[in-house]
């Protein structure tokens, strides 16, 4: 065993450059258990709600649904199902507003709830060591799960990639203040967790687990020290506060001075992680056969007066879960989804809850000040003092606003984790994040839109080449057909058959001959003219 090895399983925490340590205000959230949410009237489910392709429809307008039914399908695109939350009636399909920083339409499902609830036949699963890993990452697939920690990506997918493994990470860092939706999770549902964290790492194939929580979560700790003695191969690793300790990189660094190289993956370095919230929807849909239609939602922030965590059906409207729990708008209300880090501010509240909404807040305005005007950069460097990822943020601010994309690509744009650590310290007020968000979605944008040019162009060059290549087939059979017609002439001629060449020369011959003839006979007429 290597010493750094042996460092890891003596649960050695190292460190990650930069981070910051704002307020965290978690026990506005979090004294309560997650409480269920009454049934809204009408849901609203975005065909897409992960990262990657949308899945294929499977239900048209007019049609009854029940909870758990499958709307979509994977289909052709590997794209990831959605489930119907509860029963009802499919009462529209079109574009709908989604929750997304853009405020962009796409194709939504509209579910019009009956107030029954009435649920699919779920098909539990006993012994889930009996079932191949491929029949598991289908069932996982097949469930619609997700990672739940916010990137929303496709849990199977991600548990596919066939490379040794060292260590399963599982996320329960939850360092985004505010946010308290593992937390609760985990204090109340830690054996499901572990259940889902053992089902994860029979998939992945590597022999230990790591479950990381922050220290400022004694409650959840105490939850899995108190059930781990059954579990030799999970070991809990506490981490120091301080933000971004959840992000994928900074948490892999911490669990084991590792580092993944920049535009590489986990799995570069031996190592897959998957967010508490994923364990437990892995857990109910191997288990118990039930897909992803709820999850929990943290509501917090000063202008709610029912702040807490909730079960919420996929699809719920914003509107009416901040209905329920007592919102008390003031006037130029924000509303942010996610966190006051990562969050962003909703420009309509009927858009829905996804897969990935972890968090709503609505704060008051002393609570959170709303953004100032943007000021000049007096380069003070703090924001290249607090980025966990070691960019200089300053300089992909200026190369953003130049548009400068070879120079973003040279500065590793795509390495920022849009932490907001450097916006939060920036004494100029530069919403910086916003800056990087918008140069990757055009980079985004010029790479698809660079990559349907080069396929205009292959498939505009293959139909050159096949037209080339009939000609060339048509004057070859051409030159086939006449030596082949030549070879039986000859054949005939040389079994003492007509050559028909002799055949074309008589016919000239006499074609000559009468040319001759009539040439003849006009001069004679001209002649006999003359004369008369
Ligand atoms: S923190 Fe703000 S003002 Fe200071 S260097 Fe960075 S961008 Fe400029
Ligand atoms: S948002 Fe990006 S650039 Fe800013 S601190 Fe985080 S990782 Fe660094």
């Amino acid at each position: 065993m290597s010493a750094a090895t042996k460092a890891i399983e003596a649960g050695h925490i190292w460190t990650f450059p930069g981070g910051i340590h704002p307020p965290e205000r978690k026990e506005l959230s979090n004294q309560t258990s997650i409480a269920p949410l009454p049934l809204a009237k009408d849901y609203y489910l975005p065909l897409k709600q992960h990262s990657g392709a949308p899945g294929e429809l499977l239900v048209q307008v007019g049609d009854q649904v029940k909870a758990g039914q499958a709307l979509t399908q994977i289909g052709a695109n590997n794209g990831l199902p959605v489930h119907a939350p509860t029963s009802g009636t499919i009462t529209a399909i079109g574009p709908g507003i989604i929750a997304h920083p853009s405020g962009l339409a796409d194709t939504v499902i509209t579910i019009t709830a009956d107030g029954n609830d009435e649920h699919i036949a779920l098909e539990p699963l006993a012994d889930y060591t009996q079932i191949s890993r491929a029949d598991l990452l289908e069932r996982i697939k097949d469930a619609g799960i997700a990672g739940l920690g916010g990137a929303g990506f496709p849990t199977a997918q991600k548990l596919a990639l066939q490379r040794p493994l060292d260590y399963l990470i599982i996320n329960g860092v939850e360092c985004e203040p505010y946010i308290s939706a593992d937390d609760r999770l985990m204090r109340e549902h830690a054996q499901t967790i572990i259940d889902g964290t053992e089902i994860l790492l029979h998939i992945a194939g590597c022999k230990k687990a790591l479950i990381a929580i922050e220290a400022n979560k004694p409650e959840a700790i105490a939850a899995f020290e108190g059930l781990l003695d059954k579990h030799p191969q999970l070991a809990l690793r506490v981490v120091p506060v301080k933000y971004p300790s959840g992000g994928e990189k900074q948490l892999i660094q911490l669990l084991t001075g590792r580092q993944v190289p920049s535009r590489g993956l986990p799995i570069d370095v031996g190592l897959v992680m998957q967010n508490v919230g994923t364990a437990f929807a892995v857990a109910q849909a191997v288990l118990q056969g039930k897909p992803l239609i709820e999850r929990v939602v943290t509501v917090t922030g000063e202008n709610v007066e029912k702040p807490g965590n909730y079960w919420v059906r996929l699809g719920t409207p914003v509107a009416y879960l901040l209905e329920q729990c007592g919102f008390k708008p003031e006037p130029d209300q924000r509303v942010i989804m996610g966190g006051p880090m990562m969050g962003f501010t909703l420009a309509d509240l009927s858009v829905p809850v996804v897969k990935i909404t972890n968090c709503i807040l609505v704060p008051s305005s002393q609570e959170l000040a709303p953004a100032q005007d943007e000021m000049a950069c007096i380069r003070c460097g703090a924001c290249a003092d607090v980025c966990p990822a070691q960019l200089l943020p300053q300089q992909l601010q200026w190369l953003a606003k130049a548009k400068d994309y070879d120079g973003l690509d040279q500065q590793n744009l795509f390495d920022c984790i849009e932490c907001g650590a450097c916006a939060y310290v920036c004494p100029s007020e530069i919403p910086l994040v916003h800056y990087y968000r918008k140069a990757k979605a055009e980079v985004r944008n010029i790479a698809r839109e660079k990559a349907k040019a080069e396929v205009a162009r292959e498939r505009f060059e293959a139909r050159q080449e096949r037209l080339e290549r009939e000609k060339q087939e048509r004057l070859e059979r051409h030159r086939k057909a006449a030596e082949a017609r030549k070879k039986a002439q000859a054949e005939a001629v040389a079994q003492g058959g007509d050559n028909p060449q002799d055949a074309v020369q008589a016919a000239i011959a006499r074609a000559k001959a009468r040319k001759a003839a009539q040439a003849a006979a006009a001069q004679q007429q001209n002649k006999e003219g003359d004369d008369a």
